[in-house]
C-alpha cells in the first residue's frame, strides 16, 4: 500500500528542546531534534516537514495560530493529514482554535513532550510516533482536531493541561 502523505509542522516546546547537561535549563537548539529523526518517520508516511516558527508555547499568540491554520489550508489537498508538534502550555489553545477555524474532514493531530529530548524517559519522539500513526488511520477523518499523548487520543474540544 502507498504510504500517505502527512504535513509534519514543528513550532517549539519542550518536544523540540534538549537539557543542557551542565545547567540543567531546557533550551532550543539550533537544530530541532526531532529532524534529526525524519528517515524512521518516514516509513510511516511521506512527511513534509515545515517549522513556521519555534517559541516555547506560552509565546503563541492568535497571530501564530493564524499562520498554521493558512499553513494547513495550503496543503489541504495535497496531503492525507497533518500532525503538529507544540510546546504542551498552550497547545490546548491551539488545538482548539484549528479545531473552530480549519475546513474541511482532514485528521489534524496536535502533540507535545513533557521531557526534553535528552532528558530520561522522552516521551517526544514516541507521542510524535503515535500521532503520525493516528494521522494516517481512516478513523481519524472527520473526528475534528485531535490531541494524541501518552498513549492517549483526545478531542480538541474537551482536552485540557491540568498537571506540568
Ligand atoms: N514551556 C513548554 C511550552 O509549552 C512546556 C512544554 O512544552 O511542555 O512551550
Amino acid at each position: 500500500m502507498d504510504k500517505k502523505k502527512i504535513l509534519l509542522i514543528h513550532t517549539g516546546g519542550t518536544i523540540s528542546m534538549s537539557e543542557d547537561v551542565e545547567t540543567g535549563a531546557v533550551l532550543t537548539n539550533e537544530e530541532n531534534p526531532l529532524t534529526r529523526q525524519t528517515k524512521e518517520l518516514n516509513e510511516l508516511a511521506h512527511l513534509i516537514v515545515e517549522e513556521p516558527f519555534q517559541l516555547p508555547s506560552p509565546h503563541i499568540t492568535q497571530k501564530e495560530m493564524l499562520i498554521l491554520r493558512n499553513l494547513i489550508h495550503s496543503y489541504k489537498d495535497k496531503v492525507s493529514g497533518v500532525v503538529i508538534t507544540h510546546g504542551t502550555d498552550t497547545l490546548e489553545e491551539t488545538a482548539y482554535f484549528l479545531d473552530l477555524t480549519v475546513k474541511g474532514s482532514l485528521p489534524i493531530v496536535v502533540t507535545g513532550a513533557m521531557r526534553s529530548s535528552n532528558e530520561i524517559g522522552s516521551d517526544g519522539l514516541y507521542n510524535l510516533i503515535s500521532s503520525i500513526r493516528v494521522a494516517i488511520c481512516d478513523e481519524a477523518d472527520g473526528k475534528g482536531v485531535l490531541v494524541v499523548l501518552n498513549d492517549e487520543i483526545h478531542t480538541a474540544e474537551n482536552v485540557t493541561k491540568t498537571h506540568t
